[in-house]
């Protein structure tokens, strides 16, 4: 009696139940399949950290008695597909049994769920063990509301989870300091060290290229500097901890050229792999701020991060698939113009953003969503294109987590189910919280001609645009009686330069 279970790329969380003791009878199957590479065109890095990483857990669970059966991406016997492969593996162990864990992806969901109704074997989908909360928990909290609100979300996960809360009341008397949380940059205090440690994978990266296997962005295969384990990313925690979380809340929304990271933690990727539990990350973290090493605004905007937004849209994401890719509210169509995949345009804060993307497979919250999503919205990008290119680029992009964020949040492409309002701006904000202004080829104050900042005119004219959907939104009333305010003549000459800029996308 031989059971197989299917351990897939982004399930590397040692502490499953799976592995409490080894088993003869359980072989643990792990595969680097053409299916998950090519799904989107992905960033090099991306690619290369999973399947190092798939390697590193592989050995991990050998050296501790553990049956793998392990197909690289160049071996011959590998059909280069899940179900291929699975097929090939119950043959070959005569498996009397499958098993797997809930996959976070729709379209892997459907795939093995199907794959299991064809088998002539018993078959079981088990629990992942990572995330607080289950897959259906979140759309059971909003099945009475009219509306998906993060933040009540959020304050139902704190009293469930007694987190930051003392006597069942939230510490600091209040729930939220965001307030307190948007600040730009102004140089000090200084972006900690890089605490990242390169990891040299020019063989595999070279396996990866034999195989065909096409990609884009910087591979840096030589000093990769994603975590391959838990005791890796674990120390990535402490140094977040230690040097970057005291400051993390304060500069979450700032952006700056001099430095690129500021004080975020870098942890998404090992979060996303689950080599590292979000109940621990939440854990440490209000632990520094009980041991007085970090401010409860800092400690609180980094766990709501987690423990809401993070659960909010997995459960977000469950509950509205699998139309939800689909989505075009305002019915936008416009191709993603070619320097999406060379960061090459004059508009600098776009081409820090998207520099930074290809470069290190990774940006921050505010460079994704106000400057590249902010672009993409007020510009008219088709919004399904917008998601294949931010789930390939990014090294923590998981279906489940990178939808949400980028049809909901960033392209209101659902029409507000999951934001209050679109998330854009003009130059005025980009200015506020970044230092690209300063050097760019177009005028941060101008909203017409030439060298106007192209945000500017896009900014009006989509909300003119989009007046028949938008107006009507309470959070919109000053921009709409601004709107109001301006005459007929002004309206036009912002229409035709934003004209002007959807049509020369590609030189701008
Ligand atoms: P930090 O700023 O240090 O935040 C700490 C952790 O909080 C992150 O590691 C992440 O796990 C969690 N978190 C923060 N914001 C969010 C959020 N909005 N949704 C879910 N979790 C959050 N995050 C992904 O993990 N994968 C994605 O594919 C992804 N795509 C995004 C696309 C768009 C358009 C936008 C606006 C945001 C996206 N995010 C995504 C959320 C967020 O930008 C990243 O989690 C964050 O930048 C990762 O870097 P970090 O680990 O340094 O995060």
């Amino acid at each position: 009696m031989t059971t197989l279970r299917l351990i897939l790329g982004d399930q590397l969380n040692p502490s499953h139940s799976w592995f409490a003791r080894p088993r003869a009878d359980v072989v643990y199957v792990m595969m680097e399949v053409r299916q998950e590479t090519d799904y989107v065109l992905h960033h090099a890095q991306k690619i290369l950290a999973i399947f190092a990483a798939m390697r590193h857990f592989a050995q991990e669970l050998q050296r501790a008695g553990h049956r793998v059966h392990y197909l690289r991406i160049g071996a011959a016997e590998n059909r280069l597909s899940i179900i291929g492969n699975l097929e090939q593996c119950i043959a070959s162990f005569g498996a009397t049994r499958f098993e797997y864990q809930e996959p976070d992806e729709w379209r892997l969901d459907a795939q093995l769920a199907d794959y299991c109704k064809t088998l002539n074997i018993p078959s079981q989908m088990v629990a992942s063990e990572h995330f607080f909360t289950a897959r259906s928990d979140a759309a059971d909290l909003f099945k009475t509301r009219k509306t998906w609100l993060m933040e009540h979300f959020y304050r139902h996960m704190r009293t469930t989870h007694k987190i930051l809360l003392d006597e069942g009341k939230p510490v600091g008397g209040q729930w939220n300091f965001d307030h307190e949380n948007r600040k730009a940059w102004p140089g000090l205090p200084a972006q900690p060290a890089d605490w990242r440690t390169g990891h040299n994978h020019t063989d595999l990266w070279h396996e990866i290229t034999e195989a065909g296997v096409k990609s884009f962005g910087n591979p840096k295969a030589e000093a990769l500097p994603w975590p391959l384990g838990r005791d890796e990313a674990r120390r990535h925690l402490d140094a977040f901890i230690a040097h970057a979380l005291p400051h993390f809340g304060e500069f979450q929304d700032a952006m700056s050229e001099q430095a690129e990271r500021l004080f975020h933690s870098l942890l998404s990727f090992a979060l996303n792999t689950k080599m590292l539990a979000p109940q621990q990350v939440v854990a440490r973290a209000e632990q520094a701020w009980r041991e007085g090493k970090a401010p409860l605004a800092a400690v609180e905007g980094f766990i709501r991060q987690i423990l809401g937004w993070r659960e909010f849209v997995r459960g977000f994401y469950w509950a509205h698939m699998p139309d939800y890719v689909h989505a075009n509210h305002f019915e936008n169509t416009l191709p993603l113009p070619q320097w999406f995949w060379t960061g090459e345009t004059k508009m600098r804060c776009v081409a820090k953003a998207i520099g930074n993307s290809l470069d290190n497979a990774h940006a921050h919250h505010i460079q994704r969503l106000m400057v590249i999503g902010n672009f993409s919205l007020l510009a008219g990008l088709a919004p399904e294109a917008v998601h294949r290119w931010y789930l390939g680029v990014y090294i923590d992009a998981f279906e489940w987590v990178e939808l949400p964020n980028t049809l909901g949040m960033s392209q209101f492409a659902d029409g507000g189910t999951l934001a209050t309002k679109p998330y854009v701006s003009s130059a005025a904000y980009i200015n506020r919280m970044s230092d690209s202004c300063k050097h760019c080829h177009y005028q941060k104050n101008e909203r017409v001609g030439e060298r106007a900042c192209p945000f500017n005119a896009l900014y009006w004219d989509f909300f003119d645009r989009h007046a028949a959907q938008l107006q009507g939104n309470q959070r919109l009333g000053l921009v709409y009686r601004q709107l109001k305010d301006m005459n007929a003549e002004a309206k036009q000459t912002l229409r035709e330069r934003a004209t002007t800029l959807r049509n020369e996308i590609e030189t701008l």
